[in-house]
């Protein structure tokens, strides 16, 4: 019987998916599963071509408003602003005229900075070795790790740092078990706690602030790059990409607003959507949204899986996270998030 129901009201609308994309980049190690190969990614956009009307975010809100739809419908995204988004994925979504909106923080424009959960890769999931005590004061608790076992399996360590990632239920070294924790903690430290570590753990593992060329995020002229032509829209995702739920309400209206116009001075027109960092549903609340409405957005996604229909919330907006899935499994992945 649901499933009847199903397939009477999909038959009249069938719904749209956001998809959100995070890179476009071979990742190895990729422990936060945030990247799609650019071969697979071109898989990805030939399928959602085949199964749906692939459609912007803008006009999105004008398709809710439809009383009927003939097909499925799909809006990409991406979250952060990574710079491969205007080298890798904009040059094939140029090939199939497929648009996009990619959500930038505004924060590493013009600094060669990586996000907080790149750079604890690099220190605790690189090559090299680390000193064998680590002991860092966290929200007032002292906590201290001993790596000292871990000397001797450096090898071990490497080779399972390449296949590595959080969703496994095992860490296997004492690096992985510090960077999960970390990573776990950092976000939803306020900002200045969170430099304050970083920058002693910099320290303490002898590397410097500079990031690696292959995880930067997208320069002001390169944001600029990404509008250009019209087939990506580019969205604010905050300055510093907190957990805007643990900040006063002043601070996130900072965050917010700051990103925005630091966004509309660059492209010299208008932002209207906006992605919550992180996106689950305890990373923001309802100040959160109505801070986002009061600054001028049309719409704001967030990240909680979803078919997008009348009557939906635009400034909560579910979408679905897309991993480096092959074509076909991607294809019955879509196939039953439509629940065709
Ligand atoms: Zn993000």
């Amino acid at each position: 019987m649901k499933k009847l129901i199903k397939k009477a009201r999909n038959a009249i609308w069938p719904g749209v998916l956001i998809l959100l994309y995070h890179r476009v980049a071979e990742l190895s190690p990729d422990p936060q599963l945030l990247g799609v190969r650019p071969s697979r990614f071109l898989e990805h956009l030939e399928v959602c071509r085949k199964v749906a009307d692939v459609i912007s975010l803008r006009s999105l809100v004008k398709w809710l408003g439809r009383p009927r739809i003939r097909r499925p419908g799909i809006v990409i995204t991406f979250d952060d602003g990574y710079s491969d988004n205007l080298h890798s994925a904009k040059p094939l979504m140029e090939r199939l005229e497929i648009p996009a909106t990619v959500f930038v923080s505004t924060g590493f424009i013009g600094n060669d900075r990586e996000l907080w959960w790149d750079e604890l890769e690099r220190i605790f999931l690189g090559s090299q070795p680390l000193p064998e005590i680590l002991s860092l004061e966290i929200d007032g608790v002292h906590r201290e790790w001993r790596l000292a076992a871990q000397r001797g399996k450096q090898g071990n360590h490497l080779r399972a740092s390449q296949e590595w990632n959080v969703l496994d239920r095992d860490d296997p070294s004492e690096r992985h078990s510090i960077y999960r924790i970390l990573c776990r903690t950092f976000g939803s430290l306020p900002e200045k706690e969170r430099q304050r570590l970083m920058g002693k753990l910099r320290t303490w593992a002898g590397v410097g602030s500079s990031g690696r060329s292959t995880h930067r995020l997208l320069s002001g002229q390169e944001i600029a790059d990404l509008a250009a032509g019209g087939l990506v829209e580019v969205g604010a995702h905050t300055v510093t990409h907190p957990v805007l739920s643990t900040l006063s309400e002043e601070e996130q209206r900072k965050e917010i607003r700051d990103s925005k116009s630091a966004l509309e001075n660059i492209l010299g027109r208008g932002v209207g959507s906006f992605s919550y960092p992180f996106g689950l549903l305890h990373d923001y609340s309802a100040d959160t949204v109505s801070i986002v409405k009061d600054a001028g957005f049309d719409c704001a996604c967030a990240n909680y899986p979803g078919v997008a229909r009348p009557g939906a919330d635009l400034f909560q907006l579910p979408r679905m996270v897309v991993r480096d899935w092959e074509g076909g499994e991607f294809e019955r992945r879509l196939r039953d998030w439509f629940g065709m």
